[in-house]
């Protein structure tokens, strides 16, 4: 029976598990995922203060709509003899897909980088909250000021003192200016101090070196500066752009026989920007893959890649939340405004489980369905071609 394979059990992994699930129908093909853990992790729940919330058995998609969970982790892709190797043993596949995510990227040679906390993996995440569980008044020094950092260190200041570092001159220099005023509002409301244009250049028992010679305390320094794509991925290209992904077509395919999603593809938003390294897109990204890589061997027509509207929702703790749109970023909602579509973001990002129905129907829409998502006048859809296009006359 022909065999597609997806590496990885995040949000790309297992969105195109369901979509290979539903391309397949009721013909005959086998659908393994491959990853180590037994959870898809939500990662962009990991600054919440109980990372154990964010994850959801894996078994609890998979099992419902008849695709294979072999728990291991993937150190070769043999693209010639299309087989992988899982924890020393060869797996052979027709199509992969390549859905293995992204890395935080730790300093390299820092004195004391194993000092060092993140919020990148669920593990990362459980290390922080424990070490600070039931401490008041900490002294936490976060790292990087792009969105992780920015929504870390605004979580930490409901319980400590907070300092954000950056080597940037301005925070959220990812983000553009277009929320920078509102995210430098929340930080004095939440007496985040800043130290810009400086990085931690040593980590020690209780303190932190700043790369301007000075010495702050420091009962946990949490670095989240910079991610960058699967190692997997060189195996895929040698010519992977500047956040280590896979240069994909429309349809999602790097080779005739590999298909990549979510962080480690490097698709194409439109004419001007690639996807971005983030859950809203890794999503309709592993839709569309793993229902192309299973419509490759069915001879199904395949599915072209047409992400929805782009839009940023950040978490700032108590200053509430901001939510803005377009590349620009303008902010269409801040405060408890932004904040109730964060919570309400965090919720839908949620796969249905235990349900076959409920989720092929959900690999079936790619576009994002929420509320606060402009609708088609006609057919009252949310995010359809019409609302796309006002969405973008708007922006
Ligand atoms: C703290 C934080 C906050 C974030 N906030 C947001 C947000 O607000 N909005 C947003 O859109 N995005 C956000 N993101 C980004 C988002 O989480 C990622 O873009 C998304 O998780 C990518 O999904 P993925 O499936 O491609 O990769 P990942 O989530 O990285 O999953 C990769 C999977 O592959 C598996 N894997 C890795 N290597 C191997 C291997 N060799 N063999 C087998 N399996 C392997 C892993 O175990 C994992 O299951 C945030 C990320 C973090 C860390």
């Amino acid at each position: 029976m022909a065999h597609v394979v997806i590496i990885g059990g995040g949000f790309a992994g297992v969105w195109s598990a369901a979509g290979a699930a539903l391309a397949r129908g009721a013909a005959e093909l086998r659908i393994t995922l491959i990853s180590p853990n037994e959870h898809l992790v939500l990662r962009p729940r990991l600054y919440e203060p109980e990372p154990d919330l964010a994850k959801v058995e894996l078994g609890r998609i998979l099992g419902p709509i008849g695709v294979e969970h072999l728990r291991a982790s993937v150190s070769t892709i043999d693209t010639g003899r299309r087989v992988v190797v899982a924890d020393g043993r060869e797996i052979g596949y027709d199509r992969l897909v390549l859905a293995a995510g992204s890395k935080l990227v730790r300093p390299e040679g820092l004195p004391g980088a194993e000092r060092l906390f993140d919020i990148d993996t669920l593990d990362g995440a459980r290390r922080l909250a424990d070490h600070l569980r039931g401490r008041e008044d900490y002294r936490a020094v976060v790292v990087g000021a792009g969105f992780v950092g920015l929504e870390a260190a605004t979580e930490l200041a409901a319980r400590g003192r907070v300092l954000l570092v950056d080597r940037s001159q301005v925070v959220g220099h990812q983000l553009g200016p277009g929320p920078r005023e509102e995210i430098e509002a929340a930080l004095d409301r939440l007496r985040v101090e800043r130290r810009l244009g400086t990085t931690v250049t040593e980590v020690g028992d209780g303190y932190a070196v700043l790369s301007d010679g000075t010495r702050v305390e420091a009962d946990a320094v949490v670095w989240s500066a910079g991610m960058r794509a699967s190692e997997l991925a060189r195996q895929i290209s040698g010519e992977l752009d500047h956040l280590g992904r896979v240069p994909v077509d429309r349809h999602l395919r790097a080779l005739p026989e590999v298909f990549a999603a979510g962080d480690t593809a490097a698709a194409a938003f439109d004419a001007e920007h690639t996807v971005m390294q983030a859950c809203q897109h890794a999503t309709p990204l592993g839709k569309v893959a793993g229902y192309n890589a299973a419509a490759d061997l069915l001879g199904v027509p395949p599915r072209d890649f047409t992400p929805g509207p782009y839009v940023t929702c950040l978490d700032l703790g108590g200053a509430g939340g901001i939510f803005t749109r377009g590349w620009d970023r303008r902010v269409m909602a801040s405060g408890a405004a932004g904040k109730e579509i964060k919570r309400q973001i965090n919720q839908f990002i949620h796969p249905p489980v235990d349900d076959a129905a409920k989720i092929l129907a959900a690999a079936d829409r790619v576009l994002l369905e929420l509320p606060f998502f402009p609708r088609d006048e006609e057919s009252g859809q949310p995010g359809s071609t019409a609302a796309r296009r006002s969405w973008r006359r708007a922006s």
